[in-house]
């Protein structure tokens, strides 16, 4: 969708093919507004949301966003990174709709997204609602665990306390919401996002599943498109945006991406690319993957019940050695080995050891005859105390290095895990 011009943007988006129907002419009466068009259409909300999403699948996001206020008035809100997804704010402007807008301040943000609240409080004459953490959580997580947690074991503990619990709190006084979530933000978990949906991770006002609806109206929207409406519409943004940085979230867990990069990747970029969602949108990653998705402290998103889940096993390979509990155990004791090795702790039902297979297999090929040799351990279920105590596991996978003439083991450092990396990582200490 290039624009040209703010008027034909405008017009364009308004119902994609270029003509004002009156319901959507443009006028805005603020947020606090109280007329025909702030009650919702119904309290007894029988729709099927699915053939609703079905039926708006290629509606104009300001269509979307019309039909959603029209629903439910002064019961949805939008919800508000600070980030491109200002756009939502200007399509809530033109339907000439009341509407709410809610952010979620974490404590950890950029001060350039606290500026850019102010700007876009004063540029639309509204008051962003703001939600903060819950201060003893945050307290009780750094005085433990310090300011940087998430680098160690994961972002799933701040981001619960800092966003996740916040965010349910907000919910819970509303029937809806409108998310800026996009289809090619992230194709690991957004790719599947219709426009509108049930939400199956939080609740609303009236408690219970399927008591709040999540709106997605950018979900079809390519990334370039709203840029191309940003400017056209002369919308205020973020000056992050002109130092690189595309998706923005708190200061710690965002960077710059270089050209050519997915934006995500500047998000939690020390973690697997798949299980890039702060659990606001956890809906979007499949239960299986969920339940996959933890650490061995039990912070991850969900817990694996036994180690001993029904999952074939992995890197099944004649260039690796699988270890048993007494050989790993024998390895560690060595001060003087044969050769160096290098070992995957792994549990097969894990996610990322899913994800790693591949490169790691085609490691080990290359490894063969350089003198390094490539093994594996499970390290789940009973062996799980063991690891942690004698091997350094705190998450799967874990990666270890066994030096020829030291008995400790070096934990390799990274969440990138292809061959290259990995290959630097043996190199370097081979
Ligand atoms: Fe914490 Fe980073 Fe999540 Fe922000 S994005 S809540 S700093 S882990």
């Amino acid at each position: 969708m290039a624009l040209s011009s703010s008027s034909s943007a405008a017009a364009a988006l308004l119902n994609g093919s270029g003509s004002i129907s009156s319901s959507f002419a443009v006028c805005y009466y603020g947020p606090h507004h109280k007329g025909v068009e702030g009650r919702i259409e119904s309290t007894n909300d029988h729709e099927d949301y699915e053939k609703l999403a079905r039926g708006m699948e290629s509606a104009s996001p300001l269509e979307i966003m019309d039909k959603a206020f029209q629903k439910f008035g002064n019961d949805i809100a939008i919800a508000f990174s600070g980030a491109e997804d200002v756009v939502l704010i200007e399509y809530a402007k033109l339907t000439g709709r009341p509407f709410r807008v809610f952010s979620l301040d974490t404590g950890r943000l950029n001060p350039e997204t606290h500026q850019f609240f102010d700007t876009v409080e004063k540029h639309y004459g509204i008051r962003i609602e703001y939600t903060f953490p819950n201060a003893v959580e945050v307290q009780a997580l750094v005085r433990t665990k310090g300011l940087f947690s998430f680098y160690e074991d994961g972002h799933q503990e701040c981001c619960r306390i800092r966003k996740v619990r916040p965010l349910k709190r907000a919910l819970k006084g509303l029937r809806a919401w409108i998310t800026g979530q996009r289809k090619d933000q992230s194709p690991g978990t957004r790719a599947e996002i219709p426009v509108v949906q049930i939400d199956t991770s939080f609740e609303g006002i009236d408690g219970g599943k399927g008591s709040l609806v999540k709106w997605n109206p950018l979900a079809n929207v390519k990334g370039q498109d709203i840029w191309n409406f940003l400017r056209a519409m002369n919308i205020p943004i973020n000056s992050l945006h002109s130092q690189g940085y595309i998706s923005i979230g708190c200061e710690p867990c965002t960077r710059p991406v270089l050209p050519g990069q997915h934006e995500r990747e500047g998000r939690w970029w020390w973690e697997d690319a798949k299980a890039k969602e702060c659990g606001l949108h956890n809906g979007n990653i499949k239960q299986e993957e969920l339940s996959q998705h933890i650490n061995i402290n039990g912070n991850g998103v969900a817990q694996h019940t036994n180690g001993s889940a029904p999952a074939s096993d992995l890197f099944n390979s004649q260039k690796l050695v699988s270890f048993r509990r007494t050989g790993i155990e024998n390895l560690a004791r060595l001060q003087n080995r044969e050769d160096p090795w290098l070992i995957v702790l792994y549990a097969p039902w894990c996610h990322f050891c899913q994800a790693m297979e591949g490169s790691y297999i085609e490691l080990a090929e290359q490894l063969e005859g350089m003198g390094v040799k490539v093994g594996k351990f499970r390290a789940d279920g009973d062996h799980k105390e063991f690891a942690k105590q004698k091997l350094q596991l705190v998450s799967f996978p874990t990666i270890l290095f066994f030096p020829k003439h030291s008995a400790k083991p070096v934990k390799y450092p990274s969440e990138k895990r292809d061959v290259d990396s990995l290959m630097a990582f043996v190199n370097a200490l081979r």
